[in-house]
This record gives C-alpha cells, structure tokens and sequence, in this order.
C-alpha cells in the first residue's frame, strides 16, 4: 500500500481512534508519575484533529499537509509538555516529506525529523525516561530497515516495534527529564506516559498503512 496522502489522513483518525482507547490507561500512568493528564490531553488534541479533517472543504493535498495541520492543531489545543513535544514532532515530519508517498527513504527521514523535533523541544536523550525512549529506536531500526531494502510500510512496521520495545525499557529507568523527574527514584517501576503514546501513534501509523 501507498503510504500517501490517503494514508496520511487515514493515520491521523486511527491516531485519534487509538488514544481514545488507550485515554483512560495513559491517563493512569500519568497518574503515576505525572499530573494524570496526559491521556486527556491526547484526547482533546486528536479529536480536535479529527474535527478539523471533517471541516475542510478539500482534502489535503500532500502528506505534509495532513502532518502540518496535526502538528498546528496540538500545538493549540494540548497543554503541558505534550503539545510542544509533539507539534513540533509533527511540524518536522511535515517539513521532511515531499509531495509524493512515501518511499523507504521517506519513512526515514519522516521518524528521524519527528525525533529530531521532541529533542530539539524538550532537550531529553535517550535514557531519561521521556518519549525520546520510543521514538530513538524507532529512528534507528527504521535506518536499519530501509538499509537492508525493506519497502515503506515494513520500515514503518520495524520503526512501531522498536517504540514499543522502548516504551517498555523506560519501565526501570529514574527520570530526568518532565514532571516525572520531580519524584526521582520514585519514578522507576512505572512506564512513561509519553513513550507509551509514542508506540500508539506509531502503530497507528501502521494500522492505517494496512499493517
Ligand atoms: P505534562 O507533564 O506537562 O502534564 P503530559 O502529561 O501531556 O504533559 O506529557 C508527559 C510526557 O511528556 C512524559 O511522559 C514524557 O514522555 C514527555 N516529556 C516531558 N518532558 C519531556 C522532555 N523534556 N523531552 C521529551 N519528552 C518529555
Ligand atoms: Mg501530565
Ligand atoms: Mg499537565
């Protein structure tokens, strides 16, 4: 399947879909280690998102556009260390794809730009219990997989996997970065919120591309 700017939309609504699910589950590990709010934060963020595709008179034009119009409306709509973290995730990923579907090398430079984007914003490396933790990986075996020839949507499907598997090595670690790093060594033995919702957005990504 093409990853254009049909799957572009489509990404942005099983966004929406999969943090509605997943709200009352964010929302508690956020509780554990943060204010609790990062699950409804998600929810407003992506239902304005999705409210904002229904009102257009003409679709998108290019992946881009989809991207930029996620990135604009969290950036409005989420508060807290989300909104900037992904807006300008999002706002990057746009920047970094052209008008055509994505190829392999696409894929790529989609991941590596939305990651470059949360570092830029929130200064975190990886290790600090922050979503750093997912999206690194998915850079990286994202790379990996393009190198070895896979085609758009088994990068992306590598790019999900890898976030989850980093999602669950925040589980251990103190943080050091976010409102998390206000409990210290309190905060190890709990998932991070945000690395968790970076897998869910990832895999999003690949439900969308018929994965
Ligand atoms: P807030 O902490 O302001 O309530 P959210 O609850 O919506 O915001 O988001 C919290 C998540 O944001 C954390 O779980 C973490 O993944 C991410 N985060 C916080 N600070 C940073 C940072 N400096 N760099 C990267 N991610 C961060
Ligand atoms: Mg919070
Ligand atoms: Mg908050």
């Amino acid at each position: 399947m093409a990853l254009d700017v049909a799957w572009a939309v489509d990404w942005a609504r099983e966004s929406a879909r999969t943090v509605v699910e997943h709200r009352d589950e964010l929302v508690e590990l956020d509780r554990q280690i943060g204010d609790g709010d990062h699950g409804e934060n998600l929810k407003r963020g992506f239902t304005a998102v999705v409210g904002k595709l229904d009102a257009l008179g003409e679709p998108p034009a290019t992946v881009g556009d989809v991207l930029k119009l996620v990135a604009t409306t969290l950036m409005s709509t989420v508060g807290g260390a989300a909104g900037p973290l992904y807006g300008t995730a999002y706002l990057r990923a746009a920047k970094a794809t052209g008008v055509a579907a994505l190829d392999a090398a696409g894929v790529v430079a989609l991941v590596e730009a939305a990651l470059d984007g949360v570092v830029a914003r929130g200064k975190a490396t990886t290790g600090e219990k922050t979503m750093v933790d997912a999206w690194s990986p998915a850079a990286e075996a994202a790379a990996a997989a393009a190198a070895e020839g896979d085609d758009p949507v088994a990068v992306l499907t590598a790019a999900a996997r890898a976030a989850a598997a980093g999602a669950q090595s925040t589980v251990p670690l103190v943080a050091t970065k976010g409102r998390a790093s206000y409990l210290g060594e309190r905060s190890a033995g709990h998932l991070d919120p945000g690395a968790r919702s970076t897998q869910l957005l990832l895999e999003a990504a690949v439900v969308a591309a018929g994965g």
